[in-house]
């Protein structure tokens, strides 16, 4: 049977030992902030801020949530984030994605200031990760890594193979992995469209991360046996069954790979709950490199 990770105990773990860094932060006098910025009314990303206002209240450190319309101009966004920059109560900005297309997202990403760059989509963070220097790792490749850490799952010498090279999780989890360190020092492969049969390559890995946003593309005939299976996909499919006419599957088919793993995150409860757990791990992580 495989061992199932869950995301949600460990992120709930993770949650109370930020809290208490948080009490050690502020007998020192130290209240962290994480500085928000919401353009227009997307309901997928007002959730996703809502979440992590709320994080940040409930481990006790500060959370300042700007939403401006939609009609904002890309000058009045430069505008706040470096407001922001060089407001020193600020010690983490986060804007969030996507922005309306009238506004240049990479012009924006490039303003913040790298060293409150807590998503780590900053280039200069992004090159210190490749570097392997320290830095801002991107949120969700970061809460990979933990569970990975967390579950003692050993990477080094290990084939992973990543399906997916986007700049949020592909890229960054494998540029993580690859890098010469403790709970790393993997063999990576990155795979994507152009892969003329997906399938050759995944069925050599050891360990399996999926981050592709097709459901339930990697099947049981995919993986070998004894595999760790990383399940970064979150995909609504209908479902007549369930009183919503939907649920969420992953990228991997899940009853049929279960059997084959030896680790496995379910979808939902996997890696989702990890993300923002990792933004406020950021965020504190941005005192300490001050
Ligand atoms: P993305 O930017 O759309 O990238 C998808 C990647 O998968 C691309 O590199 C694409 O290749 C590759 N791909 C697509 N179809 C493929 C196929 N049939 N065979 C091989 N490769 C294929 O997606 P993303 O932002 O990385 O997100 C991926 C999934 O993770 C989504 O379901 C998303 O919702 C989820 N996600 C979850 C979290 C979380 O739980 N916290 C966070 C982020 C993302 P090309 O580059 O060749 O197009």
């Amino acid at each position: 049977m495989a061992i199932i990770i869950d995301g949600k105990k460990v992120a709930a773990e993770i949650k109370n030992e930020l809290a208490a860094e948080v009490q050690v932060l502020k007998t020192r006098g130290i209240v962290p902030k994480l500085a928000l910025l919401l353009v227009g009314s997307d309901p997928a990303s007002e959730v996703y801020v809502r979440n992590k206002h709320k994080f940040c209240i409930d481990i006790g450190i500060e959370s300042l949530q700007v939403q401006k319309d939609a009609s904002i101009t890309e000058d009045e966004v430069l505008a706040i984030v470096n407001e922001w920059n060089n407001d020193p109560t600020v010690s983490g900005i986060l804007v969030q994605l996507p922005l309306p297309k009238h506004i240049n997202e990479t012009k924006v990403l490039l303003s913040i200031n790298p060293m409150k760059d807590v998503d780590g989509f900053h280039p200069e963070n992004v090159g210190r990760l490749v570097a392997g220097l320290p830095t801002y790792v991107p949120c969700t490749p970061l809460g990979i890594w933990e569970l990975l850490k967390r579950y003692e799952i050993d990477l080094s010498g290990k084939h992973v193979v990543v399906v997916g090279r986007s700049n949020i999780v592909g890229k960054p989890i494998a540029n993580l992995l690859v890098q010469k360190q403790p709970n790393a020092n993997a063999i990576v492969t990155i795979c994507h469209t152009a892969a003329p049969d997906l399938s050759h390559y995944t069925k050599d890995a050891d360990v399996l991360i999926a981050a592709v946003g097709v459901p339930e593309l990697i099947k049981a005939k995919d993986v070998k046996d004894g595999v760790v299976v990383i399940d970064v996909g979150v995909n609504r499919i209908n479902d007549s069954s369930k009183e919503s006419g939907t649920r969420l599957v992953g990228d991997v088919a899940y009853e049929e790979v279960a059997p084959k793993a030896s680790a496995i995150t379910p979808v939902p409860g996997g890696v989702g709950p990890m993300t923002i757990a990792m933004l406020i791990k950021n965020t504190l992580q941005s005192i300490n490199r001050k």
